[in-house]
């Protein structure tokens, strides 16, 4: 494959700074992080590409610039607990954790979960906590959140999350009926007061929970 270090540079470079991401952090860590160990070894020459690819299962690990621009605007500041529901390759956890934030991480595919764990242990990530399970129930015990980040789509906002965020805490969710009209929603929490804005359109695979959608 071509060197990675290139293509990483490159993708920083075309796909994320290019179109205004700027957040140091997040730079450093779409710069640092080995993007191609999280896709099977016959994808791994298009790990580097702009856009989304299978992970097996049907779902797909997210395009690199979702992943950087939802992570900048997340606000994620070093020591912060962060609740991701939709684990899936990983990556979007592995950019959290390199960030300096202690990642909790929910998913419900068995395979993907298992597959995603080993990963973390041979990389010795060991900021990252996962757990096979329904995200839309957020995670109880380990509430409240800093922040919260969903990288999969519903119709609505399951609530045990509104309630799972702190106060002064950030969430990012799709919102949709479908990938076609699906909005990232940028949910804040000050004073107990919970307000939403629209931060554009998205195209995640479908959050399944046990909502009767
Ligand atoms: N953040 C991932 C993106 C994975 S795609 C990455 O960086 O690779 C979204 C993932 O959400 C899929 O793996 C899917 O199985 C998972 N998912 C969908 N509904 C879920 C739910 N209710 N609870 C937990 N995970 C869910």
């Amino acid at each position: 494959m071509v060197d990675p270090v290139r293509s990483r540079e490159r993708m920083v470079r075309e796909q994320i700074e290019a179109r205004g991401v700027s957040d140091p952090a997040v730079l450093s860590a779409m710069r640092s992080l080995h993007r191609h160990l999280f896709v099977e070894e016959a994808l791994a020459y298009k790990a580097y590409s702009d856009g989304p690819l299978p992970i097996g299962e049907g779902q797909t690990i997210s395009q690199p610039y979702i992943v950087a621009l939802m992570s900048e605007l997340l606000e994620v500041e070093e020591g912060m607990k962060v609740l991701e529901i939709g684990t899936g390759s990983g990556f979007q956890a592995a950019v959290l954790a390199h960030m300096g934030a202690e990642v909790y991480t929910v998913e419900r595919i068995k395979k993907l979960f298992f597959v995603a764990r080993k990963r973390f242990m041979d990389m010795r990530m060991f900021s990252v906590k996962l757990k096979l399970d329904d995200g839309t129930m957020g995670w109880a015990d380990e509430a409240p959140f800093d922040r919260i980040i969903v990288t999969a789509g519903g119709p609505e906002v399951p609530e045990p999350l509104v309630d799972q965020l702190a106060d002064n805490g950030r969430m990012l969710i799709p919102v949709g009926t479908s990938k076609r009209n699906q909005t990232l929603i940028l949910i804040e929490k000050k004073d107990g007061e919970v307000t939403r804005t629209d931060k554009g359109a998205v195209a995640f695979v479908d959050l399944v929970g046990n909502h009767g959608w």
